[in-house]
């Protein structure tokens, strides 16, 4: 025979207790009530011990916020006693900015014990700042200034939108990580873009990545601004990249013979070259790199049609604007490129070379 419970009476199964009397004297989570949250009233950011926490949602008004912001608060100020708990939060009551919840919560209080539930009712009072981001974006702080050119010539399209969607995502990236990773400032110019950034750290990562990816030149330089509140001086980094005076597409001589661009990255530059008709890559570091001359953009390839291509014979090719005839040796074109199709081709010093197939 079982002893009976020193509470209640009821047959005891742990501690001398019964399941129930157990159960309250053993509770599965601590939580306080009322709690404070204190949240940015520009991006939602919620303010725990040691700084604020950012919301990895992007919600439009307060209803859809504050699901998160608890969740935010309840993960520092919620205790679970047991491992293994379940929670789930409801909402009962809201008003301006008092929300009252109620947490239902399913564990198992002693191992030999079953599941059971238990409520918790907490009350929510919601109070209102500037989290550190957004006071400083407003202010219009900045540590970093990130510039892009272009060797001789503006930025096409392609590169600033390249650019801005890299600068975009990597900011992102960062953001709920670092309280300084935004963009104070945006402007373009005849001669590039520059982007204010609000961390140094955030703008050296996104010119590693633009460095590679274009293969570009980077210089920074320091300026001082001013002092710190213990006196030590304060400098301001510019980063700048530039872009070399091709792009994809583009035209240039390597070693003399005249190739045109076909992909960069961090693996280098490949090129086709249009007189041994076949690939390679170089890096900036290589020998062959210095010997690198601009040659012609992309625009400047002309579209030709086949006229004749006939065995054992010159194929003829036409240029589809002034419509003047070219003559190929045969074994130049490939062998699937019958009467009719396109190619096109690219004359630099009157000589005319047929460009590889896109
Ligand atoms: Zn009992
Ligand atoms: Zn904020």
């Amino acid at each position: 025979m079982k002893p009976p419970c020193y509470q209640c009476g009821e047959p005891a199964v742990v501690d001398g207790l019964c399941a129930d009397c157990y159960d309250k004297e053993h509770p599965l989570i601590e939580v306080k009530t009322p709690l404070t949250l204190l949240s940015c009233r520009k991006c939602g950011a919620v303010k725990i011990p040691g700084g604020w926490k950012k919301l990895s949602v992007e919600a439009t008004d307060s209803d859809d916020l504050w699901p998160h912001q608890v969740d935010v608060l309840l993960d520092h100020e919620l205790k679970p006693l047991v491992s293994g708990v379940e929670i789930t939060i409801e909402e009962e009551k809201r008003l301006d900015r008092v929300l009252s919840i109620v947490l239902k919560v399913i564990g198992k209080s002693h191992d030999t014990l079953p599941p059971h539930e238990e409520q918790h009712n907490v009350e929510v009072r919601f109070s209102y700042g500037t989290c550190d981001t957004c006071g400083m974006m407003s202010g219009g702080y900045y540590e970093a200034t990130l510039q892009i050119r272009a060797d001789g010539r503006k930025l096409t399209e392609e590169e600033e939108d390249d650019i801005v969607r890299i600068v975009t995502e990597m900011t992102v990236a960062e953001y709920g990580t670092n309280e300084k990773a935004f963009v104070t400032k945006i402007s373009t110019d005849k001669y590039g873009i520059d982007f204010q950034l609000g961390s140094e750290h955030l703008c050296r990562s996104i010119a590693d990545v633009l460095e590679y990816q274009y293969l570009a030149q980077r210089k920074q330089n320091y300026k001082l601004v001013g002092q710190d509140k213990g006196g030590k001086d304060k400098f301001r980094i510019t980063i700048l990249i530039r872009l070399n005076r091709f792009g994809l597409g583009d035209f240039v001589r390597v070693l003399d013979n005249p190739c045109q661009v076909m992909a960069m990255g961090k693996s280098g530059l490949t090129c086709f070259d249009l007189v041994q008709k076949q690939r390679f890559t170089i890096n900036p570091k290589s020998s062959k790199w210095r010997t690198i001359e601009y040659l012609a953009s992309k625009d400047e390839r002309r579209k030709y049609m086949v006229t004749t291509r006939v065995y054992g014979q010159p194929v003829q090719l036409m240029d589809s604007e002034t419509f003047e005839i070219t003559e190929l040796d045969e074994f130049l074109l490939d062998n699937d490129t019958d009467t009719g199709a396109t190619v096109y081709g690219l004359i630099i010093d009157e000589e005319f070379f047929l460009l590889p197939r896109e």
